[in-house]
């Protein structure tokens, strides 16, 4: 009886040993390779390694327990078996909830059309990079892009081609600029790029490369029936720099939207630095 019991608590120890691996299988997946993943590797390692002493157990100690109190052993057996399968499904569980929590931060600021990011996080962005712009004196631009006559190209080629415009439009903004500067979806067709560091000439320069660029680019669409078209656009750009009369993140807009709305007046497609 006490053998059969002895051998039954390790033999259900050593099923739960297994049971903890497949969970274990997929948090490994979930890691990039690196020392976490690495140790987590190490960690399956042990199971096994645990494994093969539960066996080791069962097949060479098989029979040679006569006493009640030799069960707390093989019952030791099994609460570890349980405590490794507990540990790895609540790391398991706890990867993927904070890769759940990290892909809807994600999501809270980002615009699904362009892919850049939404006016939420812009606001946040820029008053902090005006907060330091300040505490450290550094340069800083902004700059706020129009497409010309949008709606005329939506109610041309419908809104589903404008919206392949916007989408492609973000793409360009983003490869364009450098990392540490930040491109986002202000409005229906408008972005506002930040250029952190940078001053107004600088900006002016991001900008009337950016104009040419979506100046000389072919944006494919496909129409109604299905057909690949292309079409031509442009963008009129105002830039404004931070100085000691421009010197808040309301004011920066404000003399970017200025500047932007007589490059309109001007006659679309350049660049008015404010
Ligand atoms: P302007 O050169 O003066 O900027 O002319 P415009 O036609 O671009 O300006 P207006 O402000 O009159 O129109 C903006 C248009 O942008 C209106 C709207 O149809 C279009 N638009 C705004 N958001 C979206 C969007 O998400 N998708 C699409 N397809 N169109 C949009
Ligand atoms: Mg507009
Ligand atoms: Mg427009």
């Amino acid at each position: 009886m006490i053998p059969y019991l002895s051998a039954l608590l390790v033999l259900i120890g050593l099923v739960i040993h297994l049971a903890a691996l497949a969970p274990l299988r997929r948090l490994i997946a979930m890691l990039p390779k690196g020392s976490l993943r690495n140790k987590w590797l190490a960690m399956s390692g042990l199971i096994f390694f645990f494994i093969a002493g539960d066996l080791g157990y069962i097949i060479v100690l098989w029979g040679q327990q006569s006493m009640w109190h030799e069960l707390p052993i093989p019952g030791i057996f099994l609460l570890g078996a349980i405590y490794v399968w507990i540990t790895v499904k609540l790391s398991l569980q706890t990867a993927v909830e904070l890769q759940r929590i990290d892909l809807l931060e994600a999501e809270s600021i980002t615009d699904p059309l362009t892919n850049l990011y939404n006016h939420r996080y812009l606001d946040r962005r820029l008053e902090e990079e005006v907060a330091r712009s300040k505490r450290y004196s550094l340069d800083l631009s902004v700059l706020m892009l129009d497409i010309d006559h949008f709606k005329q190209v939506n109610d041309t080629y419908g809104h589903q081609a404008g919206d392949a415009i916007l989408s492609t439009l973000g793409g360009m903004v983003k490869a364009d600029i450098r990392d540490l500067d930040v491109a986002a979806r202000y409005g229906g067709e408008e972005f506002l790029v930040i250029c952190t560091n940078t001053a107004i000439d600088g900006a002016a320069l991001v900008a009337e490369r950016l104009r040419k660029l979506v100046e000389s680019h072919q944006f494919q669409f496909f129409d109604g029936s299905g057909r690949s078209q292309t079409i031509q656009i442009s963008i009129s750009i105002g830039a404004a720099g931070f100085s000691a009369s421009v010197d808040s993140n309301e004011k920066l807009i404000q003399t970017a939207d200025q500047a932007l709305y007589r490059a309109k007046e001007e006659g679309r497609n350049r660049v008015i630095v404010a």
